[in-house]
């Protein structure tokens, strides 16, 4: 491993000199991270288009995981179009129900199938136009599918992974999926704006966690501008729960900002992460 790997005492200079150069760099830190995850792919399980839109509607605010597990039941009971959309959403229910906001999935599910039937014979459209007309699919569904299926996804899939990803890699400083997604348009060939979600993700679900990234075992530490101090960047800062007292300082950090101790390094001046 090169460039700061080893060494994470990273100046601020140096972080701002990466984070000036990053958008230059994307599609080299691309191609670099790719070759760390040989492997990246979507990772819903899927033997036709139809059972690939219905996972990926099915993986909203869950895990690819949990969605394949669900699965191989629901499509051996509903394989097509024809028998889903035939379907009461309630009978579904039970296939769905490991899975978070199951009762409005089977809706979701069952009103894509009718949309399919109607309007394309049950077969699944290949633009994005098409396809974002479709109950329950969004631009981000769409993009996912034509992506896998036909390799001519219409911009890159920003879920939470990218989101943050792009954060931290100097890509993008914005928070808004859709305007992030405008960014990595802008810096990255279009012939790989699929591959960069599944790298992105993959990374995000195998390095650069949300909490404690392992950037010591991350190929672009020498170029990544939140390289061992990344924790905060790209993350949503926590909510309190509704009617939650706010949170107190423990003693201990009261103590430490009224009596600095002489002679030693403040926590302040060595770099984050590392205090
Ligand atoms: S924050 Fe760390 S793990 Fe994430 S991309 Fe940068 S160097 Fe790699």
């Amino acid at each position: 491993m090169s460039g700061a790997a080893g060494n994470p005492r990273i100046t601020a200079a140096e972080r701002r000199a990466r984070a000036k150069a990053a958008p230059g760099l994307a599609p080299e830190t691309l191609a670099r991270l790719a070759r760390q995850h040989p492997t990246a792919q979507c990772e819903l399980v899927h033997r036709s288009p139809f059972e690939l839109i219905v996972s990926v509607v099915l993986s909203a605010q869950t895990t690819d995981v949990g969605v394949n597990k669900a699965t191989p039941k629901l499509f051996a009971r509903y394989p097509d179009a024809r028998t889903l959309a035939a379907a009461d959403p309630v009978d579904l229910e039970p296939y769905v129900a490991t899975l978070g906001f199951f009762r409005a999935k089977a809706r979701s599910i069952v009103g894509l199938a009718r949309g399919l039937m109607e309007r394309h014979g049950g077969e699944v459209p290949q633009t994005l136009p098409e396809l974002v007309k479709l109950p329950g699919v969004g631009r981000k569904t769409a993009n996912v599918v034509l992506g896998v299926l036909w390799n001519k996804p219409e911009g890159v899939v920003v879920d939470t992974h990218v989101l943050r990803l792009a954060q931290r890699l100097g890509w993008s400083k914005r928070t808004d999926p859709d305007k992030v997604e405008i960014d990595l348009c802008a810096i990255l060939p279009r012939e790989e704006w699929d591959h960069t979600g599944h790298v992105l993700i993959f990374h995000g679900r195998r390095c650069c966690y949300a909490r404690k990234p392992a950037c010591e075992s991350c190929s672009v530490t020498d170029v990544c501008p939140a390289a061992f101090d990344a924790e905060h960047v790209g993350r949503k800062a926590s909510v309190a729960k509704p009617g939650s007292a706010p949170r107190r300082k423990s003693a201990r950090a009261a103590n430490a900002k009224k009596k600095p101790v002489r002679g030693r390094t403040s926590a302040k001046a060595l770099p984050r992460g590392r205090a």
